[in-house]
């Protein structure tokens, strides 16, 4: 499904999770902002003569299909460039190397397989010309984009802001319900809180993101919100250790983060999601971990 966002943008709707929203921009030079839509949608958009593509950030939802795109520019912010450069790297970018230690039991090649998260998959979508930073502007001809560096997500996920549309991509601050999602080793729930307060100040008369199908016009509410499960979530956990202490893997039965785990990579995120967690109640002094791998809240934490 495609919707028009103004003369100039639309939107480029995906049905499955595991592939992304896309925002093209039809001006003088064609444009896209994601790749990794369905692919039935990719030759309704006319791949070959895109000009321009440009990365929310580097994971493989938002990426794949680039090799459709075989004229453009493409680029992506410099932080998360090193993850499409080569497969290890890729690997620890995405949390992978941890695995073995957080999901016993479970096989990666088999969950990764489920996904279509495999080696061959991943290396094709390797194409980048080049990195760009927060406050670049891309000129298209009458539409111009600027890049809002919105680290959390990914060390490098950007948005961009269409200064005279008052529109706002902002790819995985995805504003879904199972948001927001800071799994990963640069991801930062800090981070994230910052990056959607400054989202907020731009008061974005329409915002568009990567996970969900329509234009909404109550971006604002809508990104408080979503913030705010943050500390919700820290609530749930420290709530749950107040009762009795845990290790992660009782924690991550509790559903905190998730209500269900419809697979071992939403079980895993689960997992890094919650070590966040941890790790700003223990920087906040409300919780402590001990005999190594134990946590309990502390006593007179809050609540
Ligand atoms: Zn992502
Ligand atoms: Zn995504």
């Amino acid at each position: 499904m495609i919707v028009p966002v103004s003369e100039h943008l639309k939107l480029v709707v995906s049905e499955d999770f595991t592939f992304c929203n896309c925002l093209l921009i039809e001006d003088k030079q064609r444009g896209i902002i994601e790749t990794g839509m369905d692919k039935n949608l990719l030759s309704s958009i006319e791949p070959h003569s895109i000009d321009t593509v440009l990365y929310t950030h580097h994971h493989f939802d938002h990426v794949r299909h680039n090799e459709f795109f075989p004229q453009a520019y493409i680029s992506i912010h410099g932080l998360d460039y090193p993850a499409l450069t080569d497969f290890n790297l890729f690997f620890h970018y995405n949390s992978f190397d941890q695995w073995k230690e957080l999901m016993p039991g479970y096989d990666y090649e088999e969950a990764a397989y489920q996904v279509g998260l495999t080696r061959e998959e991943v290396i094709r979508s390797w194409h980048i010309n080049g990195t760009f930073e927060n406050r670049d502007i891309v000129d298209f001809g009458n539409t111009c984009a600027e890049i809002i560096h919105t680290p959390g997500h990914s060390a490098g996920h950007c948005a961009f802001w269409f200064p005279r549309e008052e529109f706002l991509f902002s790819g995985d601050i995805c504003l879904t319900r199972v948001g927001p999602w800071y799994g990963e080793i640069y991801a930062s729930p800090e981070d994230m809180i910052n990056s959607i307060n400054y989202l907020i100040e731009l008061k974005p008369s329409k915002i568009a993101t990567s996970h969900i199908p329509e234009i909404c016009k109550d971006g604002v509410e809508r990104l408080k919100r979503y913030r705010d499960r943050i500390y919700k979530r820290d609530e749930r956990v420290y709530s749950y250790l107040k009762q009795k202490p845990a290790d992660l893997h009782e924690l991550a039965g509790q559903h905190l983060i998730y209500k269900i785990h419809p697979t071992p990579f939403v079980l895993f995120w689960e997992k890094l999601i919650l070590l966040k967690h941890l790790e700003r109640l223990q920087n906040q002094g409300l919780v402590e971990k001990f005999n190594n791998k134990l946590y309990r809240a502390k006593q007179g934490g809050w609540l």
